[in-house]
C-alpha cells in the first residue's frame, strides 16, 4: 500500500518568451499569461526535422518557426500543394 500527500512544490519551467521566424526574422514578443500563450504565438508554425543514418543530412536534426507569410510563400513555391492549402 502506498499513502499520498498532497504537497506544494516549486517547479522550475520553460515559458515561452518569444518566436522569431527563422526565414524573415519577424519577432513576437509573447506577454500573455499560461494557456494564453500558445494562441499568442498561433501566427507562427514550428518545424521539427530528423534525419536518419544515410540522409544527406546523415544523423542531424533540425527545429525552425516560420510566421505565415514566409510559410505561405514556401508552401506557394511546391509544385503540388499539401491537402487543406486553400489560396
Ligand atoms: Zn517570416
Amino acid at each position: 500500500m502506498r499513502e499520498y500527500e498532497l504537497v506544494e512544490k516549486k517547479v522550475r519551467e520553460y515559458e515561452l518568451k518569444s518566436v522569431t521566424c527563422n526565414k524573415c526574422g519577424k519577432t513576437k514578443k509573447i506577454t500573455s499569461e499560461d494557456y494564453q500563450k500558445e494562441w499568442e504565438a498561433a501566427e507562427f508554425q514550428s518545424f521539427s526535422c530528423s534525419f536518419g543514418y544515410g540522409s544527406k543530412f546523415d544523423m542531424e536534426e533540425w527545429n525552425f518557426d516560420l510566421c505565415e507569410d514566409c510559410l505561405e510563400e514556401i508552401v506557394n513555391s511546391f509544385k503540388i500543394k499539401p491537402e487543406g492549402f486553400k489560396r
